[in-house]
């Protein structure tokens, strides 16, 4: 199996004052040795990763954002894009979270659009998945997965402008996680179809698992087959949180 170095990326949503910064300096801080082994990222709203990434700088933390549009500019009032994130500092950018498909109604078709965007920009391109609680319990899981990776996966992914995240919607922000085997199942399924798809490229992306990640589980969910970090919502809005999840690998 291929070398994948481990990432740790925080989202902290739409959440964070120019206070919150500060928790980027005790992430740094805090990290010891720990930046030898694995990459961190912290992806603060957008308002704040100009100054983000200032903070960050000639430390271990890099910057990403949450969302772009899929153009480069434009009459798109109140959008951001991508190239815009990459001048304020950022290195990668969240897209597809289940959020904005939910809430923002976003397909797959768009998802891989906005990825592009990252790649014309020059960031990596942390593509989320995952099913509903109803497609699980209607046995849909691998096929839900299957149908996103296809449809929202741009052809020319490599291991380093591409991350999948798995998040299952149902655990997001919910307190609950999957079962071992099931996050080794899906992650299992995930590696087939990026190899199937773009070869020793798709064996060296990295597949991160995302949802309700915390210090007191991210031992168990980390040591899983195929998962090669962790997409943290909640508990990155605190260094000591973070670095607890972090620091289980
Ligand atoms: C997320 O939204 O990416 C996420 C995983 O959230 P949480 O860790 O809060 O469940």
């Amino acid at each position: 199996a291929a070398e994948r170095r481990p990432l740790v990326a925080g989202n902290w949503k739409m959440n964070g004052l120019k206070a919150s910064l500060n928790e980027i300096s005790l992430i740094s801080q805090g990290l010891d040795g720990l930046w030898r082994t694995t990459d961190i990222l912290i992806c603060p709203p957008a308002t704040l990763v100009y100054t983000a990434a200032a903070v960050a700088i000639g430390t271990k933390v890099a910057i990403g954002a949450q969302d772009c549009h899929a153009e480069p500019s434009g009459a798109f009032t109140g959008d951001i894009a991508a190239e815009m994130l990459a001048e304020a500092g950022a290195t990668a950018v969240i897209v597809g979270h289940s959020e904005r498909r939910t809430y923002h109604k976003e397909s797959d078709a768009e998802v891989r659009a906005k990825a592009l965007a990252a790649w014309r920009a020059g960031l990596t391109a942390i593509v989320c998945i995952g099913e509903t609680k109803d497609e699980r319990v209607a046995g849909k899981t691998l096929e839900v997965l299957g149908v996103q990776l296809a449809g929202s996966l741009p052809d020319g992914s490599t291991a380093a402008n591409l991350v999948v995240a798995y998040e299952p919607v149902w655990a997001i922000g919910t307190g609950l996680t999957p079962t071992v085997a099931d996050v080794a199942e899906a992650h299992g399924f995930i590696r087939d179809r990026l190899v199937a798809r773009f070869g020793a490229e798709g064996e060296g992306v990295r597949v991160l698992y995302g949802g309700s990640v915390k210090p007191s589980n991210a031992a168990e969910l980390m040591a899983v087959a195929n998962v090669d970090g962790a997409l943290v919502g909640g508990a990155s809005l605190k260094a000591t949180d973070f670095l607890g999840i972090a620091g289980a690998y």
